[in-house]
């Protein structure tokens, strides 16, 4: 094949690629939508929040802090939400989720949107086996997850509504510094996945959306990494914008930033790689002796 013709076709595959990838998102269908959002009291939810709010949708907000809720609202309204409910919860108590839900359903009369998204804190630092912290942990960024999930799933079910559940790339690729927050983005992926077929086996059409972030511009995020790791942080309006699109297109997965995606893919293929990757990103060594990957 001549050079024009291999031009010809990786032009035609350019743009078969950008046809499949193209960005069908039209904030407009979500007028009116009825969205819970967790841990909407600052960061990534504060964002989805907000981006919810300018296409129209009725909100209940959910996190522990009244005041930082009461601020978001204001927002919220101001950009055009039709209607903003707050219920403060602390998602480590076993009663919250099922109250939460319960308070949302009675302010919106359904619900189309299930936004899983709040974490407890957990420090960025070498396991020190804090076994309760690691159970304290898993109620809160896993638990409270399948909680929520199980209580809202009969509405969901009947609007043909959607669970969106904040993972993180290290929910697929462990790295070090973040065991116990690692093992409760990995049980997401077990739990959501196996609850997504099930869910199409019993035709219920309810979108399940994971959603696997790099590194988020959060004050939370960038407080704990500092010192230990240098990496480009992206922005936390847009990762949220992509989480709601991902959503509203009822997608199985999706990745933020652009890297993402191509490091869980390769993860399984190239183990030497990507452990070599993690090694300089963490400036460390394995020690001499260690088993090779
Ligand atoms: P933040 O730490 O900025 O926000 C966490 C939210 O959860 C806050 O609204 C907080 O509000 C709420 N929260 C904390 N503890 C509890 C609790 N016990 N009960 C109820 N709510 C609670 O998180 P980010 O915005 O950075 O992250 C959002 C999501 O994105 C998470 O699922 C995270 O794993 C994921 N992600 C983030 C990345 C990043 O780099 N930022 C990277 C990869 C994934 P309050 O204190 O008022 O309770």
């Amino acid at each position: 094949m001549g050079y024009a013709a291999k031009g010809w076709c990786l032009i035609a595959l350019v743009g078969i690629l950008a046809y499949l990838c193209r960005d069908n998102f039209e904030p407009t269908n979500l007028a009116n939508a009825r969205v819970l959002v967790t841990g909407a009291s600052t960061g990534i939810g504060e964002e989805i929040a907000y981006h919810f709010s300018r296409a129209g949708a009725e909100l209940v907000l959910t996190a522990r802090r009244e005041n930082a809720l009461q601020e978001v609202r204001t927002r919220c309204l101001e950009l055009g939400a039709k209607k903003v409910s707050l219920v403060p919860a602390d998602m480590a108590s076993p009663e919250a989720p099922e109250r939460v839900v319960g308070q949302a359903i009675a302010a919106l009369g359904g619900l189309d949107y299930l936004v899983l998204n709040h974490i407890g804190s957990s420090p960025f630092q070498i396991w020190e086996g804090d076994v309760n912290h690691t159970r304290w942990l898993m109620q809160v960024n896993f638990l409270s997850y399948i909680h929520l999930a199980s209580t809202a799933l009969p509405h969901l079910a009947e609007s043909n509504g959607s669970i969106i559940v904040l993972s993180s790339v290290t929910g697929k690729i462990p790295t070090p510094y973040t065991t116990s927050y690692s093992a409760s983005k990995f049980a997401l992926d077990g739990f959501f996945g196996s609850l997504r077929h099930e869910l199409a086996m019993r035709g219920i059409h309810v979108s399940i959306t994971l959603c696997i972030l790099g590194l988020i511009d959060t004050q939370s995020a960038m407080e704990k990494i500092k010192d230990k790791i240098s990496v480009p942080a992206y922005p936390a309006r847009d990762a949220a914008l992509a989480v709601i699109a991902a959503g509203a297109g009822r997608l199985r997965e999706m990745y933020y930033p652009w890297y993402v995606r191509p490091a869980c893919f390769f993860r399984d293929w190239f183990p030497q790689t990507r452990d070599w990757m993690i090694q300089r990103t963490y400036n460390y060594s394995p020690q001499e002796g260690e088993e090779k990957a």
